[in-house]
């Protein structure tokens, strides 16, 4: 058994038991239905249904609000906790908890968010993300969609081409420009709640991994009040907030998927070694190199926890371009060392690894890993970190 990866900086005193919680969660519950999930395509309830029962959709709400008061840290362990027994059921958890944090960090002392958060935290309320758009491609620091604001009401319609898990959603936080004649850029965050809000399907999710995920398009109307938006622009919470913790939460889920496949290497190199008494078996080399790449993820995961959480509080420091680099290198590390681990597991498992009906099965964890580099694409990253690092004057 892999030893429970525990981000240690940073954990709060419930930290070690609600991530033993997440573990045992994944381990009895997401982890005997992951291949259904995947095979079928489907939305892993009894995971979601088991997290939300325990109170861990709630895990980073202020203990103030009913939550259990999570830090980071904690969170990040829950994520990889998770991943290891069923990617599509860590991302759902990831990207909620994504969601909980914008509000957490940047909404309480309002009395619409303050009650929101009471809501998530006592009945794991889930929320889903519409930040990408058709029209403006993963460029989601801009919308064509705006807000249409009547009096103390508002009204927005957004084509979204993902949004994840979007059927089984009570909340959806939404990109939009502030008003129809914002510039493309000049964008708010909206939240959007059932029954207020439909959404329409409009594609499938027929994919090669993170089938769980059920990523599906739809055509999002909504309308509500004015105090569902966001006080704080876009740009600012997507800085702080979003973009760290999107990136620390996913590569976090990462490890745990690299931990997977990791394990089934070593299991099948020290069966192979008891074989042949005496003789190292020649997987047990890649095993080794890719130890070296899971330790890096690890560290890199905990290092961009403590640099976020140091720097949350300082609107200066969070929003550095210091620190944007910082968690867009996690971000590419990560999605890169993801791959190349299950793929190293998989020529240590050789055809055992390449079957389905193996115990020592790696596709769909190799098919999971995939979307690691396509979630938000690597290529806009790098573009990104290009002009960043043209424009600091200290990297
Ligand atoms: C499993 C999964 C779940 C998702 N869930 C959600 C969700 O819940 N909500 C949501 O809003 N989105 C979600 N997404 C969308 C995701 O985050 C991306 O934004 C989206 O997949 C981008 O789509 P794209 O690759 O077609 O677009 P692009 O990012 O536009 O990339 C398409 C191509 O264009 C190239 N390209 C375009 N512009 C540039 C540029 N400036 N620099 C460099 N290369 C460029 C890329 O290299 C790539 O080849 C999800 C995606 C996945 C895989």
């Amino acid at each position: 058994m892999t030893a429970l990866t525990v981000h240690t900086n940073g954990s709060t005193p419930s930290g070690p038991a609600l991530v033993e919680m997440a573990e045992r969660i994944g381990r009895e519950v997401a982890g005997p239905a992951a291949d259904d999930v995947d095979r079928l395509a489907r939305f892993p309830h009894e995971a979601i249904e088991a997290l939300r029962s325990e109170g861990l959709l709630g895990a980073l709400v202020p203990v103030h609000y009913g939550g259990k008061g999570s830090s980071y840290a904690d969170i990040a362990a829950m994520c990889t906790a998770l991943g290891r027994h069923c990617s599509s059921a860590a991302m759902v958890f990831a990207m909620h908890q994504i969601q909980v944090a914008c509000i957490v960090e940047h909404c309480q002392g309002t009395p619409h968010f303050d009650d929101f958060l009471h809501a998530i935290a006592t009945s794991g309320r889930l929320i889903a993300s519409a930040t990408t758009e058709i029209g403006t491609g993963g460029d989601v620091r801009s919308s064509v969609c705006s807000v249409e604001l009547e009096g103390e009401r508002f009204s927005l319609a957004k084509n979204a081409p993902v949004i994840s898990y979007g059927e089984y959603v009570d909340d959806v936080l939404v990109t939009a420009r502030r008003s129809p004649d914002a510039a493309t850029s000049d964008q708010v965050i909206v939240h959007v709640q059932r029954p207020n809000l439909t959404l329409e399907p409009n594609t499938t999710w027929d994919a090669l991994g993170m089938r769980g995920t059920c990523s599906i398009g739809f055509r999002l109307e909504a309308t509500g009040t004015i105090d569902q938006i966001v006080p704080l622009p876009y740009a600012e919470v997507s800085g702080r907030t979003m973009l760290p913790v999107s990136h620390i939460t996913w590569a976090a889920l990462w490890l745990g998927i690299a931990e997977a496949a990791l394990e089934k290497a070593r299991v099948f190199v020290r069966s192979a070694a008891r074989k042949t008494p005496g003789s190292v078996p020649p997987g047990a080399r890649h095993l080794a190199d890719a130890h070296v790449s899971i330790d890096r993820i690890r560290a890199l995961v905990d290092s961009a926890v403590r640099e976020f959480v140091a720097s949350k509080d300082d609107p200066e420091r969070a929003s550095s371009m210091h620190l944007a680099l910082r968690m867009n290198n996690l971000k590419l590390a990560a999605s890169q060392d993801v791959l190349g681990i299950v793929q190293t597991a998989l020529t240590v498992c050789g055809i055992a690894g390449y079957r389905n009906d193996s115990e020592y099965s790696l596709g769909r964890l190799l098919r999971d890993a995939h979307s690691a580099s396509l979630m938000v694409h690597n290529d806009r990253i790098i573009e990104h970190n290009a002009s960043l690092l043209c424009a600091v004057k200290d990297a």
